[in-house]
């Protein structure tokens, strides 16, 4: 009897072990519901079989053919290869198998088989070296059509394949449904059990591309459906505080005119408009839901603040969310600069605070002592009570997993983060991602928008350059020339040392691409730890201080070297990309990617975001090796396009389906089946159905509403970025 279900780990199936469990990890594959949904990225299709007579030099070919000669080792060492010739009647091939052993005892004169594989010439005679070769009569009908896999080393497509068809033999009809029966009948949808099944073993592609379809509706009903209701829970009846008055006394009025002059600059048109956009929201009882989307450097934090004073100013709370200590830090002597003489009182809280001051820091922010709160998650885990908490801001947001946005609002309903009477407070999210509408809609539902598009005036547009990386020279001289002239410079590298490991590290930007092992060892990526060793060579660490930034460094390591560096003492320095997000160090004009080609288009630009911050020119150089027309291409555009939202479209347009952005480290969740790109109709409609059918209510709405619980838990559920 099996009592495997799909929440049980890997390990419950025969053939995993522990050192398999652990491979299975590396891929994110933990319970036998990851395993089936981890879906091929594309397919090696066999299924046309041709004449041996057709093969070309260099060129793949199917073929079926008789064995001719019997199986002999063809030379006197252990390692000659084994061989054998074939014939199909007309014409004849030989084929060579080099460490395979296996092949002497499998195969004999006679056996009639399929056979896979790129055909060379040798000696003037057609070859094939270690084809894919089967006999006819064990083959089953999809093996034509091959399912290819994103791998880790230790852990090839066959293992994975067979260990799945494990799985869906014990769980595949476990799957609850969740798409409305009538959206099956009307879109003529496969079952669930055989969607799984043809999605990893399909007969054809066609019948794979049917699967998908019924997965990526599946999958996008989970994501509009599911993760509304797993980061909103029911808005039906929220209600939040009134923050502004109709009518503001002159001394409100006066404070909130020092804080505008402290800004020492003029707002943009846009930042006007986003924050009379929030000063509307703050104006009714309906909780503010609204996403602010500005470019790198637009200048989001400004609006935050002054956001955050409205509210103080009004004698309510505010709180400013950031994803790490460092930007938490940073934002929070922006603060206390554009709020000094306001009357308003900022605290800091991140989990370097030391306990005492933390106990004081609580104390006031119960008392109502502080109004202007900045911190990290620690904010969220706590036990911090608020007076009188009107608005949570969360900067940066696609920086939060799921898991913390879940946090936060668990809070509120229990009242840590909150006083027990408001079930409601007004929410402001800023980001740079320029999430497009389709996933906005889908994620955040009716969230409203404001844009940021303009520059603050007086920017010089950054310069990009494509550097090969073989030019070593090169880039110790312009790394020397920026130092040189009391400029600061940044390195970003895609590994932290030499041991670890690549793979999970980097930005997977081939998104549909798969590499198996052997390819990725072959890759050199540098590591942090090796170009600080060059940067010691170079004899520019010890003139104008290196620092080393990445993120598992203890927290007040990390800390120390960024504000060193803000502050100028350090003059260089390198880094993950844990410098991506939010650090504003205007003296920075230059910014080094190493191995760029291994980033995001959207990684890039968010990169390439934390110069040209001042009035200086900027320049932003990336190095890479990889002269694949892909690759070129991509970094072609980085050089030519500077707008975010932009790259961002073109991002989404060459990786396809699948990986949205990189996703994985920016929290929205990696989609498998779906493209939000091009199946955005599908999102909508599917969404539709089932709204409809809940609202109609009964027991197939019951069914699927379980259903939707249970699965959006299982696909999503662990599975959101960590900081
Ligand atoms: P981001 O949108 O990336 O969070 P920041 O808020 O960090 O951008 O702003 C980037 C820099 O631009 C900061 O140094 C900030 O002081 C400055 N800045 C913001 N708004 C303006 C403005 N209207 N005019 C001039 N400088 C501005
Ligand atoms: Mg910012």
């Amino acid at each position: 009897m099996s009592i495997v279900s799909l929440d049980s780990p890997v390990s419950v199936l025969y053939g995993i072990g522990p050192e398999a469990e652990r491979r299975l990890a590396r891929l994110e594959i933990f319970s036998v519901y990851d395993l089936i949904s981890y879906f091929p990225v594309r397919y090696n299709d066999w299924s046309d079989v041709r004449k041996i007579s057709e093969a070309q030099e260099g060129r793949e070919i199917s073929f079926q053919a008789t064995i001719a000669t019997a199986p002999v080792r063809k030379g006197r060492k252990r390692t000659s290869p084994i061989g054998f010739a074939m014939t199909d009647g007309a014409s004849r091939i030989e084929i060579s198998f080099f460490n395979a052993p296996y092949v002497a005892g499998k195969f004999e004169r006679g056996d009639k088989c399929f056979v896979h594989g790129a055909v060379t010439f040798y000696n003037g005679r057609l070859q094939m070296v270690n084809p894919y070769i089967e006999k006819l009569d064990s083959m089953t009908e999809t093996a034509l059509v091959r399912p290819v896999y994103r791998l880790t080393a230790g852990i090839t497509s066959n293992q994975l394949a067979k260990w799945i068809r494990t799985a869906l033999g014990l769980v595949g009809n476990k799957i609850p449904n969740v798409i409305p029966s009538e959206t099956v009948r009307r879109e003529d949808l496969m079952s669930s059990e055989a969607a799984y099944r043809c999605v990893h073993f399909p007969t054809s592609l066609e019948e794979a591309q049917a699967a998908r379809r019924r997965l990526a509706y599946e999958e996008l009903i989970l994501l509009g459906i599911g993760m509304k209701r797993y980061m909103h829970g029911d808005e039906a009846e929220e209600r939040a505080p009134v923050v502004i008055p109709k009518i503001i006394s002159k001394d409100i009025n006066d404070r909130w005119k020092i804080v505008l002059s402290n800004l020492g600059f003029k707002l943009t048109d846009d930042q006007k408009s986003a924050l009379a956009d929030i000063r509307k929201d703050l104006m009714g009882s309906k909780p503010m839901n609204r996403l602010v989307q500005g470019d790198v450097g637009s200048g989001k934090t400004a609006v935050a603040i002054l956001a955050m004073a409205m509210t103080a100013l009004m004698g309510k709370q505010a709180v400013l969310l950031a994803p790490t200590s460092v930007l938490a830090e940073q934002h929070y002597k922006s603060a206390q600069d554009l709020l000094k003489d306001s009357g308003i009182n900022v605290v800091l809280l991140i989990g370097s605070t030391g306990a005492a001051l933390k106990r004081e820091i609580k104390e006031k922010l119960k008392e109502n002592e502080a109004s202007v709160i900045i911190g990290t998650h620690a904010l969220l885990s706590d036990d911090v009570r608020f007076a009188d908490l009107a608005l949570v801001i969360a900067d940066e947001q696609h920086r939060f997993g799921v898991k913390q946005r879940e946090k936060l609002l668990i809070s509120r309903a229990d009242g840590h983060l909150g006083p027990e009477d408001i079930n409601s407070v007004h929410n402001l999210v800023m980001t740079a991602t320029p999430i497009p509408r389709t996933l906005a809609m889908v994620i955040y539902g009716d969230m409203d928008t404001s844009v940021i598009r303009q520059k603050p005036a007086g920017r010089k547009e950054i310069k990009t350059h494509f550097l090969l990386a073989d030019h070593q020279d090169e880039l110790a001289r312009l790394v020397r020339g920026s130092l040189e002239i009391g400029n600061q410079v940044y390195i970003v590298c895609p590994r932290i040392d030499d041991n670890d490991d690549d793979r999970l590290w980097v930005d997977d930007y081939y998104g549909n691409e798969y590499y198996d092992s052997e390819d990725q060892a072959s890759v050199e990526l540098t590591s942090v730890v090796e170009m600080k060793r060059r940067a010691d060579e170079w004899g520019v660490s010890g003139k104008y201080g290196t620092g080393v930034l990445y993120g598992s460094m203890p927290e007040k390591e990390k800390l120390q070297v960024m504000d060193e560096f803000v502050k100028g003492e350090k003059g260089l320095l390198i880094s993950t990309t844990v410098v991506e997000v939010g650090v504003n160090n205007p003296n920075a004009t230059l910014m080094i990617v190493m191995d760029a080609d291994r980033f995001g288009l959207s990684t890039l630009h968010q990169l390439r975001g934390r110069i040209g911050r001042g009035s200086k020119q900027s320049y932003c150089i990336l190095v890479s090796a990889n002269r694949s027309e892909k690759a070129l291409t991509r970094m072609k555009l980085m050089c030519e396009c500077s707008d975010g939202f932009e790259l961002a479209g073109k991002d989404l347009e060459m990786r396809g389906p699948g990986d949205f952005f990189g996703t994985k480290q920016h929290g929205i969740p990696t989609l498998r089946a779906a493209n939000l790109f091009t199946d955005a109709d599908i999102a909508r409609t599917a969404c539709d159905d089932v709204n409809r059918l809940g609202e109609a209510g009964g027991a197939e709405a019951e069914a699927i509403n379980e259903a939707i619980g249970l699965l959006f838990k299982l696909r999503f559920g662990n599975r959101m970025g960590t900081l």
